[in-house]
């Protein structure tokens, strides 16, 4: 709004500034003279499949430490609750026997799942957590996809309209045979905003979060933004762009991150609700905006709608930026990030 947009504006300026050099640990070195007596602390852990990484600063290191302690855990937390691997998930009972009757779950999950049908509204249907109906039949590690017969007799079953929601008795229902839901599409994010908000209860003014390509941050770097970078699709160690950021989330989804190729084409982890088939209209999606909920949930959108009808989508959606990279390697941008025509 109207406080975030003139240090988008300026960070921007920055970002181009410094958008071909490539020198990530001098850009993101902190400048601590600035800073009151502390440290920063940082950690890495795998969970919910993927890297996640804190990094703060505390008075103390025992105040640090407890603090990522206590992110790691609320991970942990939103896994469990969510992970349709664990048979004994929430989510797994649900995907089990939504379809026989309505299923009740805690009211976290529950608005969650409603969360997602405010996703699926505003991107028409681009973000469809029962996307899975038919995702479930792909597995990238072990290169098996679904053949065409396989996705005509499973597509039918991919409607977030036929989730009934029941907001009294906290159920949820499948009104098609053979649905399923994941929240993968957002739970990292989700995960992200939660520790956030950990981390600002405890008194902590300054940190960044990341799931995966999920990152919240919390305040600058006492003076200067944190400096996050948009990898390039074929080489993660090429930075495309780099954004100057503070008090923010920004998510990027990759058609690189879960993958595998056949006979020329990528099959990889977002699927078009429409067809069953990987959504292949750009390779990268970053979305910046105020919380990782909402700029994870809506970095699917470019892939199955396309860039154009993607920023479309965005414009109206306030506090939304977007950066898209397209099959070809054209880079697209939403009007708050545009680099300036000569
Ligand atoms: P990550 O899982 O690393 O955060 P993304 O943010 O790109 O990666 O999200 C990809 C995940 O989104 C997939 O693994 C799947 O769980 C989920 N997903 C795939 N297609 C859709 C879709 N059309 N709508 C909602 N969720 C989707
Ligand atoms: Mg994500």
């Amino acid at each position: 709004m109207a406080g975030r947009q003139p240090v988008l504006l300026r960070l921007v300026a920055c970002a181009l500034a410094i958008a071909a050099t490539d020198s990530a640990a001098a850009a993101s070195a902190p400048p601590d003279a600035a800073a009151p007596a502390g440290a920063w602390h940082q950690r890495e852990a795998a969970i919910m499949g993927t890297r996640i990484a804190v990094e703060l600063w505390s008075r103390t290191p025992a105040e640090g430490e407890a603090a990522i302690d206590a992110v790691m855990e609320e991970m942990h937390r939103v896994d469990a609750l969510m992970s349709h691997y664990k048979p004994e998930s929430q989510l797994s009972r649900i995907n089990a026997h939504a379809a026989a009757g309505p299923v009740r779950v805690d009211r976290e999950l529950f608005d969650l799942i409603a969360r997602s049908l405010d996703f699926s509204r505003l991107t028409g249907g681009a973000f469809d957590i029962t996307y899975a109906s038919v995702g479930y039949l792909y597995d990238y590690r072990h290169h098996v996809k679904p053949d065409e017969a396989q996705i005509e007799a499973h597509l039918p079953s991919v409607d977030w309209r036929s989730l009934e929601l029941d907001p009294k008795s906290s159920t949820v229902r499948f009104m098609k045979p053979g649905m399923r839901i994941d929240l993968g599409g957002f739970a990292k994010g989700y995960a992200v905003d939660r520790s956030i908000e950990l981390l600002k209860a405890r008194g902590i003014e300054h940190a960044s979060v990341s799931a995966g390509g999920d990152t919240r941050i919390l305040g600058d770097r006492f003076g200067r933004p944190w400096i996050v970078g948009i990898r390039h699709p074929d080489d993660p160690k090429r930075v495309i762009l780099r954004i100057p950021l503070e008090n923010i989330a920004l998510s990027t989804s990759g058609d690189y991150e879960r993958y595998f190729d056949e006979n020329g084409v990528r099959y990889h982890h977002i699927i078009d609700p429409r067809t069953g088939h990987s959504a292949s209209k750009v390779r990268s999606a970053t979305i910046i905006g105020p919380t990782a909920t909402q700029t994870d949930g809506l970095s699917k959108t470019a892939f199955v709608v396309g860039p154009e009808k993607a920023l479309e989508i965005l414009a109206r959606i306030p506090d939304i930026d977007a950066v898209f990279v397209g099959p070809d390697g054209k880079v697209y941008y939403s009007p708050g990030l545009a680099p300036p025509t000569r």
